[in-house]
């Protein structure tokens, strides 16, 4: 045989024989559509190269596809946390119970492989997209998310923050003989060249979403501060998160338009209400009222009824930063529902805002989100229904990831 031939003839082999050995068939008990607020029993989803091709009632399994069972379980999309810091962990009793301290004493080589662990744990425990939202150090979550995509290890879709952009200080405070020890965890950006400066460094180091801190020194940045770092943002196609602690800083965040508001803590109805009419998600972190035993809990808990029935696009985030023996970062941030279920939020409200809102907010959600053709299959398992049994999310004994089942 001519040697081009016997090429074309392998060739055509090799592009024939597996394709249906790829394929990869779930029978499900029970499929949750979080938009909808609806489940179908009895569902069989087909996945090729990653994506579902199919998905429904009465899809046939064809011949040869690997066939997962899980035939008494409830499939839902993937989980989001919106608000994470993989590459760092305080550690109580060295830390003070603060990053600043932790920030001080972990060189980035080691934040990296907390990145790659913490990473690895947050997808095990049922987070398939994941918006690791700054304090980094110098871009390690940007190489944990590249070593991800090269699948050199196991994690979530990642959007990184990078360095946080910020007044003066950042959310630490100097000493005047050392100015530095806010660098590089935050990026100062007082004036409007600054501000430039640092979203293009941000992005040309990697950041894929920008993270501003409006409100952690007595100078907080204005609505125009903020629109300008928006606009500069959006020009190259990335959103801006902002934290906001305080009354004004969220005022003025929800009045200048940023994709999300990042904790809002003490926002009054009245700014809920321009954050919904200007399209601004609040991504709460109410995880944190899990560790108060303040009055500040009360707090954190009354404002996510409130910002619950303003009608706010809420999107689950938990800021989970501490180590804690014996639990991993995937375990403790799934605990961030508890605060959820004690304001009240409805069962169905929760887990949209654990899934297709947040993929929405984090940009994936034309490839990701949602369990229909031509999406990644990015699904978990539960025993219950997390539409009628919100907890059962804390029992995912099945992840997948593109297609990919995850190994517990
Ligand atoms: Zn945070």
């Amino acid at each position: 045989m001519h040697r081009s031939r016997i090429l074309a003839s392998l060739l055509l082999l090799a592009l024939a024989a597996p394709a249906s050995a790829q394929v990869t068939a779930i029978r499900a008990g029970r499929v949750v559509d979080p938009d909808g607020g609806t489940a179908a029993e009895n569902q069989v989803i087909l996945i090729e190269q990653g994506k579902i091709t199919a998905i429904g009632g009465n899809v046939t399994i064809p011949a040869g596809a690997t066939v997962i069972d899980l035939s008494t379980s409830t499939i839902s999309p993937g989980l989001v946390d919106a608000h994470t810091h993989l590459c760092m962990a305080v550690v109580p009793g060295r830390d003070a119970g603060s990053y600043y301290y932790t920030t001080l004493r972990d060189p980035d080589a080691f934040r990296a492989i907390e990145g790659v662990v913490n990473a690895r744990t947050m997808l095990q425990a049922g987070f398939t997209s994941v918006r690791d939202i700054g304090n980094e150090g110098n871009y390690a979550c940007v190489q944990v998310r590249r070593a991800i995509q090269l699948g050199l290890i196991v994690g979530p879709t990642l959007i990184t923050a990078g360095r946080i952009i910020a007044p003066y200080g950042g959310q630490f405070h100097l000493q005047p003989d050392k100015p530095g020890l806010a660098e590089p965890e935050y990026y100062f950006a007082d004036t409007r060249d600054e501000m430039l400066k640092a979203v293009r460094e941000n992005i040309h180091y990697g950041a894929t979403v920008i993270k501003i801190v409006v409100d952690d020194q007595r100078y907080i940045y204005s609505v125009e501060d903020i629109e300008y770092i928006k606009a500069q943002a959006g020009a190259a196609g990335l959103k801006l998160a902002a934290h906001a602690w305080t009354e004004p800083g969220a005022h003025n965040a929800a009045a200048a338009g940023v994709a999300s508001i990042e904790h809002g803590f003490d926002m009054t109805d009245a700014d809920l209400q321009l954050a919904k009419k200007n399209g601004v998600a609040l991504v709460g972190t109410e995880f944190l009222a899990n560790d108060d035993t303040t009055a500040y809990h009360r707090q954190w808990v009354d404002r996510l009824r409130r910002a619950y029935k303003a009608g706010v696009l809420l999107v689950y985030g938990t800021d989970a930063i501490d180590f804690k023996p014996g639990i991993t970062r995937g375990q403790d941030a799934i605990t961030g529902i508890d605060p959820w279920v004690e304001a009240g939020v409805p069962a169905p409200a929760i887990l949209r805002a654990m899934t297709t809102n947040g993929t929405r907010l984090l940009g994936v959600d034309d490839v990701r989100g949602t369990l229909r053709v031509g999406q990644y299959a990015d699904l978990i398992a539960t025993p219950d229904n997390p539409l009628t049994n919100i907890q059962t999310l804390k029992q995912v004994s099945f992840v997948m990831k593109n297609g990919k089942v995850v190994e517990r």
